[in-house]
């Protein structure tokens, strides 16, 4: 397939309001990609070259684009940053100059050669790497027609985000093998275990969608992580999940641990390889542990050094971080605490009972003082009694609860279900937990604010049902100003001229910058309300007069909401769901 075409399939997907449209242009996109070619155009439709999970770094910055553009087309610099402050969008400015030019095009290349070229720019490193970069993106620039051209220069600057999810792809491959959504389950749950996007659209290429029920896990390809459901009554607790196994909820930050050949790679709940960030878990993980392939969970927490005594969040979450990190290594050192065991030695564990899981795990874990890697202590539920206590112990240890675990539980990847439960400590506020929100625009700020030109944020949920993101609040308390200051930067590197077609948002909340998804706050409010104004959980229903909609069900609101953290460790479809809101309520209210 020539890229000129899939530019074609770029601009029908970015420019269409429905998603269904949308599935349908994916799915003719799919037919007419060979099993070769479909991988490679699964990442550009991210705007990537390789899985989430690998890392490839372009190291570009909209300078250099402008830099490679003025080079291919014999151009001063002047007129594509005159052309980029017109459009905002710098692949938009050098189309607009690339239509003067199109009967210089040389090559009409194809997707395959465009990849090529792509991957060489993040592998040039090194002296001159920086003119190697101008003059390959240059190259291309030459090569393509206009409209790719807009297309193609947004990848390297991470520009090139098409607005939607990886689920509408799910619904786009059913819709190419059965023309319809019935395929979609079973090409889910393939892809929690091998969540790699071009692997299953190669798969379903080949063999008609025949085979995904054998999927099994990859090692070096993270498994989509389990979650837990939520109860704060120790009698449900017991009713739920007797016999099985009480562990402490410890407040850090989950890896999962891929080892093979030597080679050990961590991965965070966003799929992102996080390995060079904590090289001494790494390390770890290979001397401590026995394999020959392995595949593990478990928390990362910091400890103090002198005292041993677990670090609260707030300190743990400093050794994220990109340099300087042997430094803190030895300032904030890790324990690595291990729960479960997804793969070993050539095979799935993931439909192995959570009591053998264990057993096997706790075999390869020896769990001295020393250690790194530990094992995390279990407690049978035995009785209501104990699972209080339990809970008590925790809160003393300053951990954030308990997590409660069916002894027969299989590992189910993305699912939230009940073979896990999670018992967190209640503070004063009426709502059990803290909710995970997307922020979706903000609103330019008054008084102090103004100085950061954000004044409060518009954060929403996720409706799985209808695959879009519904309103449950603004939020515009318990932000430093370092954090207004930071999350204005964040939000200014997404922001979007048109409100994103997966948002739900009612006219009274519409904002002044709309921002793509990719922002996870963490959220605690005192009490979930009923709105009619926000759109989660909200049913129309036509007026009596039939002319227009109106409010049959108020939608779910947050009341008193203050941030809690910043969760770069969740990706956008990773956020709450209506579902579990409306949950929460009912849990309040009980
Ligand atoms: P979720 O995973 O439910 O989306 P979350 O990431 O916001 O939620 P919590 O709701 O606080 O986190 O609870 C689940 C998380 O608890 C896990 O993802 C993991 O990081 C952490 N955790 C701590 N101790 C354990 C344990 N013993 N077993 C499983 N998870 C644990």
């Amino acid at each position: 397939m020539k890229f000129s075409r899939l530019a074609h399939y770029f601009d029908l997907i970015e420019n269409t309001p429905s998603r269904l449209e949308m599935t349908r242009h994916l799915a003719k996109l799919f037919t007419e990609a060979s099993a070769l070619e479909i991988g490679p155009i699964l990442y550009l439709l991210q705007g990537r070259i390789v899985p989430l999970y690998v890392t490839a770094e372009f190291n570009m910055g909209e300078k250099m684009v402008i830099q490679a553009a003025a080079q291919a087309m014999g151009q001063e610099k002047g007129t594509f940053e005159m052309l980029f402050k017109k459009h905002g969008d710098i692949g938009s400015a050098i189309e607009e100059l690339k239509q003067y030019q199109a009967s210089l095009i040389s090559h009409d290349l194809s997707v395959l050669e465009v990849c090529s070229k792509l991957r060489a720019i993040v592998e040039a490193s090194g002296p001159g790497s920086v003119e190697k970069k101008v003059s390959l993106l240059s190259s291309l620039i030459q090569d393509l027609d206009s409209l790719s051209c807009r297309y193609v220069v947004r990848i390297p600057i991470n520009k090139l985000r098409l607005g939607f999810s990886d689920m509408t792809i799910l619904d786009a491959f059913s819709w190419m093998l059965k023309q319809d959504k019935s395929m979609r389950g079973v090409i889910e749950k393939a892809y929690h275990v091998r969540p790699d996007i071009g692997f299953i659209g190669e798969l379903l290429k080949k063999h008609k969608g025949k085979g995904l029920e054998n999927v099994t896990p990859a090692i070096f390809t993270p498994i989509l992580m389990m979650r837990a459901e939520r109860l704060s009554d120790p009698s449900q607790i017991f009713e739920k999940s007797k016999n099985g196994f009480i562990e402490p909820k410890y407040d850090g930050f989950r890896l999962q641990a891929h080892g093979k050949d030597g080679v050990v790679k961590l991965f965070s709940r966003s799929l992102e390889d996080v390995t060079h960030m904590y090289p001494d878990v790494a390390g770890a993980v290979l001397h401590e542990l026995k394999f020959k392939d392995i595949i593990f969970e478990g928390e990362a927490i910091g400890f103090n050094p002198k005292t041993g005594k677990l670090l609260p969040f707030q300190e743990t979450v400093q050794r994220k971080r990109k340099y300087d990190i042997e430094e803190k290594i030895k300032e904030i050192p890790l324990k690595f605490v291990a729960f479960d065991l997804l793969f070993l030695n050539g095979s799935s564990r993931l439909e192995t009972p959570l009591e053998e899981r264990r057993s096997q795990l706790t075999d390869l874990i020896k769990n001295t003082k020393t250690a790194t890697v530990n094992l995390a202590p279990e407690v049978r539920v035995t009785s209501v009694e104990i699972v209080k206590k339990q809970f008590e112990k925790s809160i003393r240890d300053n951990l954030e609860g308990i997590m409660i675990k069916k002894h027969d539980g299989t590992y189910q990847p993305n699912a939230r279900n009940w073979n896990w439960i999670k018992y967190k400590k209640s503070y004063a506020s009426r709502v059990d937990d803290t909710i995970d929100c997307l922020v979706m625009g903000y609103d330019s700020g008054q008084g102090k604010r103004s100085g950061f030109g954000i004044g409060a944020l518009l954060v929403g949920v996720y409706d799985a049902e209808s695959d879009d993101f519904k309103t449950v609040c603004k939020i515009g308390t318990g932000l430093t100003d370092e954090e207004w200051k930071l999350i204005r930067v964040m939000c200014d590197k997404f922001k979007t001229p048109k409100k994103p077609i997966q948002y739900d948002v009612d006219k009274m909340m519409n904002v002044d910058v709309w921002v793509k998804p990719s922002i996870v706050l963490e959220i605690r409010s005192d009490e979930i309300t009923r709105s009619p104004t926000h759109t989660a959980g909200r049913v129309l229903q036509k007026t009596k007069s039939g002319g227009g909609m109106e409010v049959k069900t108020a939608g779910f609101a947050l009341r008193f909401p203050r941030l809690e953290k910043l969760r770069e460790d969740k990706r956008p479809d990773d956020v709450t769901t209506v579902l579990e809101v409306a949950s929460l309520f009912n849990l309040q209210n009980k």
